[in-house]
């Protein structure tokens, strides 16, 4: 067994982050297997160097021990090409020129059509206005230097794979994933030429994860990265969507809510024991 636990630096870590690294950590120690952790640093604007340190203090502070080196996917943006190739090569990618304004009023311009879902599991759906640009405009468009992120055609991959998309989640068993609930998702961003889907599959698969553990808010992104490891031809590991640590007020923790820190916490003088205890660990 291979598990990982796999934060973006993008601020200290929580409660809810320390249940999401002891997880897999748990997993790993008691079945003979290996506990990796990744850095996922692709949001260059949020992502800081001092908050990577921040989680390795932190994960020393829980008891947590990991192999070295540390993934750290800034470092491997030539591995998120290589897939974007092949998936080009396939045909199931295309440039995207919008702008979030122009996807609001594309959406507002579609509303007549009732029968067209709108909203996926992450909010509004691409309407799919840069699909049917000819080649042509496609290539006057890149020539003219119109910075545009890359999309992946989910028709189109459907069409290409032949096998049924089934993956497996320890609590819910077996999942037909239905990735056209999420639109043609986002794969390369115009600010980076990667995304949190891409890197998180190819990664995995690079890393030999055999059970990938994260919270159950991203249950429906299995169903994309199920697609794309079809694509990739690349294997579907085991997963474990888990329950979320949820604050008092019923919300899920979040650092842009500024739910407590790991960092405060131990300076409250709180245990790891009485923190594990917390979360319901023993
Ligand atoms: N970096 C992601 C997060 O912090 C990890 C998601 C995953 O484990 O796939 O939410």
């Amino acid at each position: 067994m291979v598990t990982r636990f796999a934060p973006s630096p993008s601020g200290r870590l929580h409660s809810g982050h320390a249940l999401a690294a002891l997880i897999p950590f748990r997993e790993a120690q008691q079945n003979d297997g290996r506990f990796l952790l990744r850095i996922e640093d692709i949001d260059r604007e949020r992502c800081r160097a001092e908050f990577e340190d921040g989680i390795f203090e932190d994960l020393a502070w829980l008891g947590l021990t990991w192999e070295m080196p540390v993934r750290r996917q800034s470092d491997h943006m030539q591995d998120y090409a290589a897939a974007i190739s092949t998936l080009e090569e396939r045909g199931v990618i295309y440039p995207c020129f919008c702008s979030r304004a122009d996807i609001r009023a594309e959406i507002a311009r579609s509303d007549s059509a009732p029968h067209v879902p709108t909203m996926g599991p992450d909010g509004a759906l691409y309407p799919g206005t840069c699909r049917n640009l000819t080649m042509d405009e496609r290539d006057s468009r890149i020539a003219d230097g119109d910075a545009h992120a890359l999309r992946l055609d989910v028709a189109k991959a459907l069409e290409a794979i032949h096998s049924p998309l089934t993956w497996h989640d320890r609590l819910a068993g077996d999942v037909v994933a239905k990735p056209q609930a999420h639109g043609d998702v986002v794969l390369a961003r115009k600010d980076t030429p990667t995304s949190y889907h891409l890197s998180v599959v190819v990664d995995d698969a690079l890393q030999g994860i055999t059970l990938v553990t994260r919270g159950q808010d991203l249950f429906e992104a299995t169903d994309i990265h199920c697609l794309l490891q079809a694509l990739l031809d690349l294997p579907t590991p085991e997963y474990f969507h888990h329950d979320l640590v949820r604050g008092e007020d019923g919300r899920r923790l979040a650092t842009r809510h500024k739910a407590r820190t790991l960092e405060d916490i131990r300076q409250s003088g709180m245990t790891p024991t009485e923190l594990f205890q917390q979360l319901g660990l023993d």
